[in-house]
């Protein structure tokens, strides 16, 4: 539908139409006439992308009186991303009505700044709840004459514990306002909202509720958990085009992926809230420019992130909530384009897909992580169709091309063209070469056996998956094969009797190096001892670092498995340490 027939004025109509906006959409012209009509309250349930900000946004603008100097709209959103990305649409909206002032008002920034422009009088505030809250303690924010309230993303500002900022602020917000609530999902507390403080309001869904926007496609991945950063690696590998959000759960496993992938040649950069906020727009910038391919992110983090085209989300980490799956998933396939999400899980998230598939109402097939020859495959005919689409700047080249064919003389076509592919395309086969199957072998039910795996699975996650094939040749992605780190065994006093895990463990080592990148393979615990597998390059280092070690007040002691080097420092790291007690026993004898 044209945005003329919807009611929106000429000015307006002026800014979209230089947005590139033609015509509405499902929601835009579900909720631009509800509003246009003063029609009441109105709960919509949309994803995200589906255009809601103009939805609200558009017939706002119609209804602000520029001569009232009061506020008459308040939109308030759960983060300050989101809150200066929809400022930022409105202030485009609103670019031919020059008498109507927006304000932005978000935490995290200088307050005065904020308290300034609000004191010259604006008609639209758009807000994150504490500031909001701080600036109407202050009598510097003023909302008891809004007409209009809109909560977007209610679910997440619930999630994200405003619970109690939405109470004090819908109680100062007057009674005469009407309250529009956007939400992707609908749970109970977003429910509790519209009974609590909405009357009788109108419900626009688009999709379905808690649907998955149709034109996505789910799939799955299944693999040990030590397997998920090669399997992420393959699946970034089979898709050379790839534009798209990768999300882990924590801040501290987005750094990590993110670094990892830097180092491995990937166009990646990590986006969650240990950042600056000057760090995460411009890492924000550069993704929308695609300067970058990938954004590890955090869910919180990429809220604020407005990029249309993403082409993946892949879920590195399953979210707690299948609200957040869906949030993560309708980042992709916006306005009607095709979109892929992939989750990557181990063996034990299997019932979580099941409450998501409910949730979203969706099938979320399995697939298996391409093998090596199928990613070789892939980028070779990509790299083809690349060679073959370039663009050919044919008068820059003619002056090079005498000495370049005398050079390339002695090829034959066939020759030339081996030669061409393989200069890209080796590093692939290299890496790739040997590669393994990374699908779990599932044959018998054997629970203890599985549950062995598991527990495994948990302790080396963190450490075995990130050891593998870390190396950066320059831009180039590594060519180190898969399975290339050596281990050294390593046998310690700690065993089942204290309580020792395999994260302990791991922590220990951490700790004791002060070094988080020292590659740890297989951990067995036995009763009184563990054994550990270190990589070679590190296993001075841990033996050292280890032998004057106290762990819950028990002295580390070590012994060396097998090979004779491991011995030796064993031998050398006693010899020191019996140094250090005999000078420690000299010194205290003569104080
Ligand atoms: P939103 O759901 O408000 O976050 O909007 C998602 C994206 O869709 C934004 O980049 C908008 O600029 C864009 N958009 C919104 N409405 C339209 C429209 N009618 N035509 C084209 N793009 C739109």
């Amino acid at each position: 539908m044209e945005f003329s027939e919807l009611g929106i004025n000429e000015k307006v109509l002026k800014a979209i139409s230089e947005l590139g906006y033609e015509q509405s959409t499902p929601i835009q012209e579900q909720v631009i006439p509800h509003i246009i009509a003063d029609a009441g309250d109105l709960v919509a349930l949309a994803q995200t992308g589906t255009g809601k900000t103009a939805a609200f946004g558009l017939p706002l603008l119609e209804k602000i009186k520029p001569e009232e100097k009061y506020t008459q709209v308040l939109i308030l959103c759960p983060t300050r991303e989101l809150c200066l990305q929809s400022y930022n649409f409105l202030v485009s909206y609103a670019k031919y009505l020059k008498k109507i002032k927006i304000v932005a008002v978000y935490g995290g920034v200088g307050i005065q700044q904020q308290i300034s422009e609000l004191k010259s009088g604006v008609h639209i505030i758009v807000a994150t709840p504490g500031r909001l809250l701080d600036l109407m303690k202050r009598n510097i924010a003023d909302i008891s004459r809004i007409n209009y309230f809109v909560l977007d993303e209610a679910d997440i500002m619930l999630d994200m514990g405003f619970k109690d900022e939405l109470d004090a602020i819908f109680v100062e917000s007057g009674v005469h306002r009407q309250v529009l609530l956007f939400s992707a999902t609908m749970p109970a507390e977003v429910a509790a909202i519209a009974s609590g403080y909405m009357k009788n309001p109108a419900e626009i869904v688009i999709g379905g509720k808690n649907a998955g926007t149709d034109t996505i496609e789910h799939k799955y991945f299944m693999v040990h958990a030590r397997d998920k950063y090669l399997a992420l690696k393959r699946l970034v590998d089979f898709h050379p085009e790839i534009y798209g959000i990768i999300f882990c759960r924590t801040r501290i496993s987005t750094q990590e992926i993110a670094e990892k992938m830097i180092k491995d040649g990937y166009d990646a950069e990590a986006l969650h809230g240990d950042l600056s906020q000057v760090q995460r727009e411009y890492v924000m910038q550069k993704f929308r420019e695609k300067n970058i391919q990938l954004l590890i992110a955090t869910d919180v983090a990429a809220r604020g992130l407005d990029v249309d085209d993403l082409t993946h989300i892949i879920h590195y980490d399953l979210p707690d909530k299948s609200e957040i799956y869906s949030h993560r998933s309708g980042r992709t396939g916006r306005i009607g384009r095709k979109g892929i999400s992939y989750a990557i899980i181990n063996l034990k998230e299997k019932n979580k897909l099941k409450y998501i598939e409910r949730f979203i109402k969706r099938e979320i097939t399995e697939a298996k992580v391409p093998g090596g020859r199928e990613i070789c495959e892939h980028q070779l005919m990509h790299l083809i169709d690349r060679a073959k689409t370039v663009k050919v700047d044919y008068e820059q080249i003619a002056p090079y091309m005498p000495v370049i064919e005398e050079k390339l003389a002695s090829l034959d076509r066939e020759e030339l063209l081996q030669h061409f592919v393989s200069l890209e395309f080796n590093r692939f086969l290299t890496y790739y070469k040997n590669s393994k199957d990374l699908s779990p072998v599932l044959s018998r039910d054997n629970s203890r056996e599985r549950s062995r795996d598991l527990s495994r699975d948990k302790s080396r996650d963190r450490n075995r998956d990130r050891s593998r094939d870390n190396s950066r040749d320059g831009r180039q992605r590594s060519s180190k094969n898969e399975d290339s780190t050596q281990f050294l065994d390593l046998s310690i006093n700690l065993g089942k009797q204290d309580r020792i895990t395999p994260p302990d463990l791991i922590g220990l080592i951490n700790q004791s190096t002060r070094s988080r990148h020292i590659k740890i393979g297989r951990i067995d615990i036995n009763m009184n001892t563990s054994r550990i597998q270190i990589e070679e390059s590190s296993f001075n280092e841990v033996v050292e670092a280890l032998d004057d070690f106290t762990f819950k007040n028990r002295k580390i002691q070590i012994k060396i498995e097998g090979n004779t080097r491991g011995k030796k420092n064993e031998r050398k790291a006693r010899t020191r340490r019996q140094a250090a007690r005999k000078k420690k026993k000299k010194d205290s004898s003569y104080s």
